[in-house]
């Protein structure tokens, strides 16, 4: 079977979340089944220098894209990775200018640009996938250009498949401005498709329309975005196309995140081993943070982009009342300065305690999963969230809200059965996030043996890809029976 992907961002090249993450590993994971996969994604100015040089060059074309027919430079660079093909799309008038996202009004038409020359592309490489899966708003347009300009040519034989990774961003703007920018036929500007009000357009939801097959990165997430609730505006037209949507829960790279070969870990370790070295890492983690180094402490990490999503508020909130001699809270974020500023006062009110690294910061990342205890996620929505599994993969004990991805990964602890991977509440509430710690406190402090039994249940859980590539794969067959 032949898949191909789009989407703005494709680990190792560049990451922004966790779509750079799926980009990565869901394509290594198909191929590892014996699919033939093609990633399609720009070729940024960001991209380093060590992986821009190693392109070769697959040949080029021009293309017609706006309204009014102006035509745009389409170049081909090719790499091959573990039996994966990237296709970097090139044009420096779109993508010449560093980051990825710039702004709404200049990444509309680069992602116009990007959906349209990858179907060109898979023409003109003479290579007609069985599947073209796109990713979030920015590839939105495949499907309706696959079923208009493209009609009857190769490429058009493809089926499509739109996953959802996170609905808060829909590439909306004003109507003039997405017909001149994609060039799509007037018709498609109606209301059950492009059309999200009187002035403005909505890239996700015209693709959400024309899609084969909807997919978000979690059962729960495709329930709820079917309520106003988490809809995002959108869940009228969800439940519309509610028949086609399902949800297949993200896995991660388990050789990338691997405790036992990690090298940025002071020590190294798998389920056996965890309580020993675990202690090493925590006292790493605290002198190179400047806590108390103190083992018998517990540590609670949080990675995160400090964003409304993902339920700072609460944190915020409760965090005084979890600063008690034994406690200690380690935050790894940047984003809005509202989070930063108030996790780096609590990091001046309690020296020694708290540590706030307002930065982004991959190895210190790895650091806190193997040097905390347990791991912060008290989300507002989480589509999937990746943190909790790799926390679970490295021995912290997840603490989440019940919501999207985060409510079908962790199993509340049950006492009973001595099962479960994590503590959990359900309503958005300061008040139940405070339970929840203090319940995951008690347990360390009062019956450590229970404890480390979940954390060796944890680390031997399967979070990888590949029973998620296989619900992939089941997916894709079924579109072309
Ligand atoms: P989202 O995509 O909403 O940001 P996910 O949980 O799906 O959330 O993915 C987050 C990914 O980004 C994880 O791999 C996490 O380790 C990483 N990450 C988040 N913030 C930071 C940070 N400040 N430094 C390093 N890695 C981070």
């Amino acid at each position: 079977m032949k898949i191909a992907f789009i989407g703005s961002e494709c680990y190792p090249f560049v990451k922004t979340g966790g779509l750079g993450d799926v980009m990565y590993a869901l394509p290594r994971a198909l191929t590892r089944e014996g699919c033939e996969t093609r990633v399609f994604l720009p070729l940024y100015q960001c991209i380093p220098g060590k992986y821009r040089e190693n392109l070769t060059w697959k040949g080029s074309f021009m293309m017609d894209l706006t309204m009014d027919g102006n035509t745009y430079f389409v170049g081909i660079m090719e790499t091959v990775m573990d039996g994966v093909i990237y296709d970097f799309i090139d044009n420096r008038e779109f993508y010449d200018w560093g980051n990825p996202y710039t702004g709404l009004w200049e990444d509309i038409p680069k992602y116009c640009y990007l959906s349209k020359a990858a179907l060109a592309a898979l023409n003109y490489l003479e290579w007609v996938p069985d599947v073209i899966h796109c990713h979030d708003w920015q590839a939105a347009l495949v499907p309706l250009y696959l079923r208009t300009r493209f009609y009857g040519t190769p490429v058009a034989q493809a089926k499509s498949v739109l996953t959802i990774h996170n609905l808060r961003f829909q590439g909306i703007c004003g109507i003039q401005h997405l017909k001149y920018w994609s060039g799509l036929p007037d018709g498609l500007f109606d209301y059950p498709v492009l059309k999200h009000n009187e002035d403005e357009a909505n890239m996700f939801k015209g693709g959400l329309a024309y899609a084969d097959r909807i997919t978000t990165v979690s059962a729960t997430y495709a329930r709820e975005i079917q309520t106003p609730d988490y809809g995002e505006g959108l869940d009228a037209h969800l439940r519309y196309h509610a028949g086609k949507l399902s949800g297949i829960v993200n896995g991660i790279d388990v050789d990338l995140w691997n405790s036992e070969t990690d090298q940025l870990l002071a020590a190294r370790y798998n389920a056996d081993t965890v309580l020993e070295k675990k202690a090493l890492n925590k006292r790493a983690l605290q002198q190179s943070l400047g806590l108390e180094e103190d083992e018998s402490k517990i540590v609670l990490g949080l990675v995160s982009r400090l964003t409304d999503q993902k339920g700072l508020d609460l944190v915020d909130a409760v965090l005084p009342q979890l600063i008690d001699g034994n406690t200690q809270v380690v935050v790894l974020g940047t984003g809005d300065p509202r989070y930063e500023n108030a996790f780096r006062y609590y990091e001046g009110q309690f020296p020694g305690s708290v540590c706030a690294y307002i930065s982004y910061n991959e190895g210190l990342a790895h650091q806190i999963y193997a040097g905390s205890d347990a791991l912060l996620v008290p989300s507002l929505f989480e589509p999937c969230g990746l943190t909790q599994l790799i926390a679970m993969r490295y021995g912290a004990v997840p603490i989440v809200r019940e919501t999207g991805g985060l409510k079908d990964t962790v199993l509340p602890y049950d006492d009973e059965q001595n099962a479960g991977n994590g503590f959990t509440f359900n309503w958005y509430d300061s008040g139940l996030l405070l339970k929840a710690i203090n319940d995951a406190k008690t347990l360390y402090f009062n019956n450590r043996g229970r404890w480390d039994e979940m954390v060796r249940r944890n680390m031997q859980k399967d979070v990888s890809w590949e029973q998620s590539a296989q619900q992939y794969l089941e997916l894709y067959k079924s579109l072309i029976r």
